[in-house]
């Protein structure tokens, strides 16, 4: 099993923007690792991303990934989700007509999808990329796991009841990703 951290710098990345504090500047100075980027997680294999902060296009592409088929969401804080468009951006196909676009299964477990009808519009935009064919949607009720390409990955709800973490499975090794 292979997980690649892709940002590990919480709600406010470092450098902050405009923050001049040593940490920021050691940072802004030194880069990786000193300089973090917002909360997301790739598992290789499913080549399953966990949240889209909004740095995920640099984290990709500073990142060893070749290919992403999904994207599944812990919770609906801005951190986690405010990089949707990463979605549009993988998929979209502006060469070809009619376009050939690459569907990216997106994943939302049972609370994060009440509450992404309620806050950011997050359902909004998804159901926008299911429309335009970017994206197809897919809802799990709690106790339901995944089983892709030979991982599975069983979303369950933290003390803090509407986060969810993860239980990584693939043959004998076991991973728990908690983002928050
Ligand atoms: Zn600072
Ligand atoms: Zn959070």
């Amino acid at each position: 099993m292979e997980i690649e951290f892709l940002g590990t710098g919480g709600a406010i990345t470092i450098p902050r923007p405009l923050c001049n504090c040593n940490v920021c500047q050691e940072a802004r100075n030194k880069g990786v690792p000193f300089s973090r980027m917002g909360p997301s997680i790739f598992i290789h294999g499913p080549n399953l991303l966990i949240d889209t902060p909004e740095d995920i296009y640099h984290q990709i592409n500073r990142s060893t990934i070749d290919d992403v088929k999904g994207v599944i969401y812990s919770h609906w804080h801005p951190d986690h989700v405010m990089g949707r468009r990463i979605i549009e951006s993988l998929s979209a196909d502006w060469i070809n007509y009619p376009p050939r676009n690459k569907k990216i299964e997106v994943y939302i477990p049972e609370q994060v999808n009440i509450d992404f009808n309620t806050f950011l519009g997050s359902n909004e935009h998804l159901s926008f990329f299911e429309s335009q064919g970017f994206a197809n949607i897919n809802q799990l009720k709690d106790g339901e796991y995944l089983f892709l390409n030979k991982t599975k990955i069983f979303p369950f709800r933290l003390a803090e009841d509407y986060v969810y973490a993860f239980l990584i499975e693939n043959e004998n090794k076991k991973a728990l990703v908690a983002t928050d």
